[in-house]
């Protein structure tokens, strides 16, 4: 057992917080309030060396691994707590790298280098309006035409539609449609890269409208409606039918470098209202000397490193399985990825009320800034990447047993 990063990861670490500190800290909130467009930040993340950081450097990725992805975003976090930057650059860690894993070599050539470049957005559209934590029903639908799929159906909350169009070659989604029958259930599912934009050109055969959300507005989630948009063979992820599995390979990642990103949020959120506590004096007395008080702060301080722990060992127990350690399964990758989003995001969100009943009255205002951090910590602990539910499933499954739950 060693507690300590290795020397390429402290290094790594220090480097990322100096342009968090230059480039994202001192513009979060401009980023939140869309007067700092996410596609200009997206450039610099790219120069940093931010985007794709598990990706193999043939795509212009960092040969690196899903800790220093979650270092990244526990970074990122904490420099825009709106979440906005770190969800862009933890998304284009999971998706990008399942296309990687996944796709076919003409997919892998053409996209993944104008990813890691900042030029194009690979997200994931699996969500109907049915429903999204119950994968295996979904019903969007893949029809072959010759050498293409066809698209038809409803995704109802994709993240980045907007964002892929506005950048300059564009970008597609993971979809997963189905290609077998309602009853074959995960078994008739399968993953297409469906692009919206590609080469610089819009295509044709879908719509879409944003969602009005109530934070994280830097990034921008939409419904999106294909009307036999066109999908090449070559964007096929893995075989027919083949789909769910890499569907939740995806989310498994995204789940621990989303925990990541929320230990930056309540390092935030702590650190804000620690010197707020400190500082303000009520019935002649600092507010942090009083039990109530710090006692909360102990608690939440104890619990942030215990969801840190299990954050970093998520993302240490997926590079172990991607890296081809036997020792270790996809359900090990599974259940510690769960553990970490579950830890994480609700402490976040815990640690977010906590503050801003410690600031008082004056977090009640936007401009306090607070609350534009629960805001868009909120969208992971209604269900974004999996609802808190499901992450007991998962974990669940893993401790109870495959057979009873
Ligand atoms: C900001 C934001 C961005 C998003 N971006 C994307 C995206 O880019 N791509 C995408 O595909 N989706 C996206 N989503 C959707 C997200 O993945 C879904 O919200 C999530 O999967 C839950 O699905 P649902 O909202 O339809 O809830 P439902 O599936 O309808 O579930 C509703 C409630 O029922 C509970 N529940 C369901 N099943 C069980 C069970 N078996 N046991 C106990 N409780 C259960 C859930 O925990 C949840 O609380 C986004 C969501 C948000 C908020």
């Amino acid at each position: 057992m060693n507690f300590e990063f290795s020397r390429e990861d402290k290094l790594f670490l220090e480097s990322v917080k100096s342009f968090v500190e230059r480039e994202i800290a001192p513009r979060w909130v401009e980023i939140d309030e869309g007067k700092y467009p996410i596609e200009e930040v997206v450039g610099k993340l790219s120069k940093a060396g931010l985007l794709g950081i598990p990706l193999n450097s043939k795509y212009g990725g960092q040969d690196g691994t899903f800790l220093q992805s979650a270092l990244a975003a526990e970074a990122l976090a904490y420099g825009d707590p709106s979440l906005a930057t770190a969800v862009y650059m933890l998304l284009e860690t999971a998706w990008p790298y399942v296309v990687q894993r996944h796709g076919r070599d003409e997919a892998r050539e053409e996209i993944l280098p104008e990813v890691t470049a900042g030029r194009a957005f690979v997200g994931i559209a699996s969500t109907e309006p049915q429903g999204g934590s119950d994968v295996a029903a979904l019903v969007t639908k893949a029809v072959r035409e010759g050498g293409t799929w066809r698209l038809y159906g409803e995704k109802s909350m994709v993240t980045g539609v907007a964002t892929a169009l506005n950048l300059p070659y564009g970008g597609g989604f993971v979809t997963i449609v189905r290609t077998g029958a309602l009853e074959e259930r995960h078994r008739g599912l399968s993953a297409v890269l469906a692009m919206v934009k590609r080469r610089g050109a819009r295509a044709g055969g879908f719509t879409y409208s944003n969602w009005d959300e109530i934070g994280r507005h830097g990034l921008p989630t939409s419904r999106l409606t294909f009307e036999g948009l066109a999908v090449e063979e070559g964007l096929l992820l893995g075989e027919v039918n083949g789909g769910f599995k890499i569907a939740m390979e995806g989310f498994n990642l995204a789940r621990t470098v989303i925990g990541a990103a929320s230990l930056g949020a309540s390092k935030w959120l702590l650190d804000r209202g620690l010197e707020w506590v400190r500082q303000r004096r009520v019935f002649d007395k600092p507010v942090a000397s009083y039990q109530g008080v710090s006692f909360r702060a102990a608690e939440l301080f104890a619990r942030l490193q215990a969801a840190q722990l299990a954050v970093y060992r998520a993302a240490w127990v997926a590079d172990k399985f991607y890296s081809g350690d036997v020792a270790f399964t996809i359900h090990d990758v599974a259940t510690a990825g769960a553990i970490a989003k579950y830890l994480a995001v609700s402490l976040a969100v815990e640690t977010a009320l906590e503050v801003m009943k410690w600031f008082g009255g004056v977090s009640y205002f936007r401009e306090t800034n607070i609350a534009r951090s629960l805001l868009g910590l909120l969208s992971y602990y209604v269900g974004a990447e999996g609802a808190e539910n499901i992450m007991k499933l998962i974990i669940a499954r893993g401790v109870v047993g495959r057979d009873f739950v």
